[in-house]
């Protein structure tokens, strides 16, 4: 089967498609800047790269463009767009309405619809990207794969906050925890390469990217995810602040006579290990470089994301009575090997020691923790356009064999 996986957001629109035989990707690419003066990349697996600019008022331009690309006689990697057997949609919020992916048609796009206000900035984007594909390839099945179903599994203990009880039932205000796509595939690979039974083992995973989040998987369910009702909350980000006392917040309003969209603004961009090292960086490479020439803010805003990593983990190998693989996956995580010595450093406790030659390793999934250790501790690339190819494919195989 052959699938196209679209990631849509507000201004642009990323594509893979991934043979789901040989989970060989195809072709991939991103539209950026659409709406603006729309910028094309697109690569495929025969080593061909196109960086272009290309008219792309909308998204269904957009998309037109990368379906031309791909059934271009010269460049491209399918004869026709009729090749492509299912698309599979990222999607950011699924709300409590989906907890699993599912084929979409036009009650889902309503159910969605009704989960915007959830997800302002991502769910409408994505949306569009779906609205476009339908539009183009009208007989194509869809298939949207969510977020936040991966965190479904939660509990009411992990998943309400301690307000008044009436704002879970009237306005659904809760823990949904993100990138639940990323922390699934992570935590079956983790399994996978360990030799392991998925439903029998305790993982946490680290996705530290720019956005980061933990998650605690049991036997193949989440338990637990550091992040809340919105990707805000839970670790010290590249530019979101992670938790801070709300009385915090209004002490800061009143001070600074700001608005509550103004302190959101603080919240979500300007802060962080950003706004920690005094605007040095949101990135991290730089960061060590700074640190490495004696800028203490920027060891400070290391230091400060190791340390909440590090006591996340803590709560969550008691949240699940214990933890079998720790995982660090994302550009921090897959790539930092300092920043996971600094955090490996606190789990001592835990039993867990890390053979540093094989820290310094680099590859799609290996092993750092050393022979002694009471827990393995794993680096694993992330993969969400696979996952959500195999979760797409899987979902469609029945339905395309009855046509
Ligand atoms: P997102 O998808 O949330 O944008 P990524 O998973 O792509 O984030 O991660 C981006 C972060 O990864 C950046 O802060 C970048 O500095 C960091 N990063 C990438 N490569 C390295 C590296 N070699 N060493 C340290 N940090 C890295």
């Amino acid at each position: 089967m052959k699938i196209l996986v679209i990631n849509s957001g507000s201004s642009s629109l990323k594509f893979q498609v991934i043979d789901s035989q040989t989970e060989e990707v195809m072709a991939k690419g991103v539209c950026e800047r659409i709406g603006i003066d729309g910028i094309f990349t697109y690569k495929t697996h025969r080593g061909l790269t196109i960086k272009e600019r290309a008219g792309m008022k909308d998204h269904k331009q957009a998309v037109d463009i990368l379906l031309k690309t791909l059934a271009d006689p010269q460049n491209g990697v399918i004869k026709d767009f009729r090749e492509i057997d299912v698309i599979g949609h990222r999607l950011v919020h699924g709300g409590e309405k989906f907890t699993g992916c599912v084929v979409i048609d036009d009650a889902v796009i309503q159910a969605m619809t009704e989960c915007n206000d959830l997800a302002p900035l991502h769910n409408p984007a994505n949306l569009v990207g779906v609205e476009a594909c339908r539009e183009l390839m009208p007989d194509t099945l869809m298939v949207g794969v969510f977020d936040t179903a991966f965190n479904q599994t939660m509990e009411p203990k992990a998943f309400l906050y301690g307000l008044p009880y009436q704002y879970y039932e009237i306005y659904k205000i809760r823990r949904y925890g993100f990138h639940g796509i990323s922390h699934k595939y992570v935590s079956e690979r983790a399994a996978e390469f360990m030799g392991q039974n998925p439903g029998r083992v305790k993982t946490i995973v680290c996705h530290l990217g720019n956005g980061a989040s933990i998650c605690a998987v049991k036997y193949g369910r989440v338990v637990d995810n550091s992040m809340g009702f919105t990707p805000l909350e839970g670790l010290v980000m590249g530019t979101r602040c992670g938790d801070v006392d709300p009385g915090a917040l209004e002490y800061l309003a009143k001070k600074e006579n700001l608005s509550l969209s103004e302190v959101m603004q603080i919240l979500n961009k300007e802060s962080g290990v950003l706004g920690i090292s005094r605007n040095y960086s949101s990135d991290f490479r730089e960061l060590k470089d700074a640190e490495i020439k004696y800028n203490d803010m920027a060891a400070l805003a290391r230091e400060i994301f190791a340390y909440k990593v590090a006591k996340y983990i803590g709560s969550y190998a008691a949240a699940m009575n214990g933890v079998d693989n720790i995982v660090f996956t994302a550009g921090v995580g897959e790539n930092d090997s300092d920043i996971r010595t600094e955090i490996c450093d606190y789990l001592e406790f835990l039993g867990i020691t890390i053979d540093e030659v094989k820290n310094r390793e680099q590859g799609e999934a290996f092993k750092i923790s050393d022979g002694a250790s009471r827990v393995n501790v794993l680096v694993i690339k992330t993969n969400e356009e696979l996952e959500i190819a195999r979760e797409a494919a899987a979902v469609a195989e029945p339905i395309l064999k009855k046509r």
